[in-house]
């Protein structure tokens, strides 16, 4: 990927600055959300890079690459494969080995989930062997122009235009590919400005992108139209739709179903109630942190990217 190095002090103190920090809780948030040296996104491509995919066969002609960035649905047969998410373009190899290992379906269609770089990097690769890339109207428009994600201290240069959707819509979308009709629908700002879900209607397959993250925090986007608020509104619109039956692939972490959608729902919502109790009465960020309003989470969903401290600080920012 393109890599626009920025890390400078600076930008960081301005996203803490725009999140009305004190220089304490600063250097706390810095410590926690950048706890790597290079900073979230060079060390995703580096895992990435590094990482062996695994081609999980899910239900029909449906099966889950994980490994690169997000989780990637494949949906297979004879209109060709469609992807929905794309992955890090540093997984090329490894991806087209999972996919060929599935079976010899040539790659026709990618749809992506919302416009992040975990989801769509691969978008540029995919394109040039053939994929039509489906999405939300944000998602084009983001990934149009420089985009910077302050959450991140990273701003990504706008990609080359084959990496663009060319098919974009605003609320929903309905496609018919390989005998499974897919129907994409907005969510509102949730994760970001620009999040569908992907539903495989013949086969009771939903992939819901980072609207769910199982088992671990989430990151919010704030700076692309993300909330804890949003969040919190597609996890209830999440299992509104979703049945018992349903298979439900999230944007990180294993495959689940609905008794796993409704724990990170409470988990989002106990602890938004939690620190925003705190933040109601007068405390900084630091001290908030320093109560430890996600400590009954921690042990469960504490161990990814995104720390104890750096997700109390993603809840601050938005209550
Ligand atoms: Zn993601
Ligand atoms: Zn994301």
């Amino acid at each position: 990927m393109n890599v626009n190095k920025s890390f400078t002090g600076i930008s960081r103190r301005h996203f803490l600055a725009a999140a009305g920090l004190t220089t304490g809780a600063a250097v706390l948030v810095r410590r926690s959300l950048f706890a790597s040296e290079d900073g979230i996104v060079p060390t995703m491509v580096n895992a990435a890079a590094k990482a062996k995919i695994t081609v999980q066969p899910i239900r029909r002609n449906i099966s889950v690459l994980e490994g690169s960035g997000g989780n990637i649905a494949v949906l297979t047969g004879p209109d060709g494969k469609l992807l929905a998410d794309a992955g890090f373009a540093v997984s090329r190899p490894a991806i087209s080995n999972a996919l060929a290992s599935i079976n010899s379906d040539p790659i026709r269609h990618l749809i992506n989930t919302h416009w992040h770089t975990d989801h769509t990097d691969g978008n540029t690769w995919l394109h040039s062997v053939g994929a039509a890339i489906t999405a939300h109207e944000n998602t084009r428009k983001r990934l149009a122009v420089d985009t910077r994600v302050e959450g991140w201290d990273y701003t990504f240069p706008a990609v080359p235009k084959g990496a663009l959707p060319t098919t974009v819509f605003a609320t929903g979308h309905e496609m018919r590919r390989n005998n499974t009709r897919i129907v994409l629908k907005y969510y509102l700002p949730a994760h970001t400005d620009s999040d569908i879900s992907v539903t495989f209607t013949d086969a009771d397959v939903v992939h819901v992108g980072d609207t769910w993250w199982n088992g671990v925090y989430p990151f919010i986007d704030y700076s692309t139209g993300g909330s804890i608020d949003g969040q919190i509104r597609a996890a209830e619109a999440n299992l509104a739709s979703v049945t018992a039956s349903m298979i439900v692939i999230p944007g990180h972490g294993p495959v689940g179903g609905r008794a796993e959608l409704t724990e990170f729902r409470d988990m989002l919502v106990t602890i938004r109630q939690n620190v925003a109790a705190l933040k109601k009465q007068g405390r900084s960020l630091a001290d908030t942190i320093a109560a430890k309003p996600t400590a009954a989470f921690d042990a469960k969903w504490g161990n990814f990217l995104i720390t104890p401290a750096a997700f109390t600080g993603l809840v601050y920012m938005g209550v």
